[in-house]
């Protein structure tokens, strides 16, 4: 594949295929991605008084199912019908259910009804957008699908480290299965390419682009949020060389 090609947000439906798709909680191990987490979703959530909670990129379902354990009414949302199946099954399996809806978020407040309290969009999802236009286009959506006093959470791997070339996942975070190696395949300041690497010897790819965290957090406070903080690892003080992940949380007044 050409790393030229322009990339766009409709490609991450195509990225999210059902091999994929099959293999995604091998790469995650639930129990020690929420071991990892120490609460923090629900820490947050609820100390901003959510009540109504989107998962925008509910992927298989991990943070619909645990939030809805924590008594949270949780609505499930993915562009890829086979996450959405997939979440569905996951949240049987762990006795929970919730409303689902599959949309890109570009489409989102056309298929969702009334707002939330808080949207969280988690697990390196938002760097599916490549163009800032789409960037924009959908935090204006998680804007405006918000009440007054609502939050966000966005996340992404720390790609200001991956892009001086200093990718090395500890495995605590998110991402915590021993089954799959993760690898960074291409990267430039567009485009990042990660290779993923099971025991069965299956190799997936997925594209995204590689946003840094002040870029993101310039772009939120652009859409209308305020008091964005970020965490690395779900810390306030962190090392920018060395966390897997940063968290952004925003919001609305
Ligand atoms: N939050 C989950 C899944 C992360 S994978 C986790 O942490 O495990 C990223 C998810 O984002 C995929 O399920 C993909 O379908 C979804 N996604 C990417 N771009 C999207 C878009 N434009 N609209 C809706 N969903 C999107």
């Amino acid at each position: 594949m050409t790393t030229n090609t322009a990339k766009s947000a409709d490609d991450f439906a195509g990225q999210y295929i059902r091999t994929l798709v099959d293999r995604w909680d091998e790469l995650i191990d639930w129990d020690r991605r929420e071991e990892g987490e120490q609460g923090f979703f629900v820490e947050i959530l609820a100390g901003a008084g959510a009540s109504r909670v989107l998962d925008a990129a509910a992927g298989t379902g991990y943070h619909s199912v645990m939030l809805a354990q924590h008594g949270f009414d949780v609505t499930a949302v993915d562009g890829s019908a086979e996450m959405i199946e997939r979440s569905r099954l996951n949240a049987a399996r762990h006795g929970q259910s919730f409303p689902t809806v599959q949309t890109d978020w570009r489409q989102l407040r056309d298929n969702i009804q009334g707002r939330y309290d808080a949207i969280v969009c988690l697990g390196s999802s938002f760097p599916h957008l490549f163009e800032e236009s789409d960037r924009r286009a959908v935090l204006a959506e998680f804007h405006a699908a918000l009440n007054p006093g609502g939050v966000l959470i966005v996340d992404h791997r720390n790609f200001d480290s991956i892009r001086r070339h200093r990718y090395e996942s500890s495995g605590n975070y998110y991402y915590c299965g021993t089954g799959a190696s993760v690898s960074v395949a291409h990267i430039d300041d567009q485009l990042c390419r990660f290779q993923y690497e099971f025991t069965d010897g299956s190799t997936h790819h997925l594209e995204v682009y590689p946003i840094l965290s002040a870029e993101l957090s310039a772009l939120l406070r652009e859409s209308g949020f305020e008091s964005v903080e970020e965490f690395g690892d779900f810390r306030r003080d962190f090392d920018e060389n060395s966390a897997d992940f940063v968290i952004h949380v925003a919001r609305k007044t």
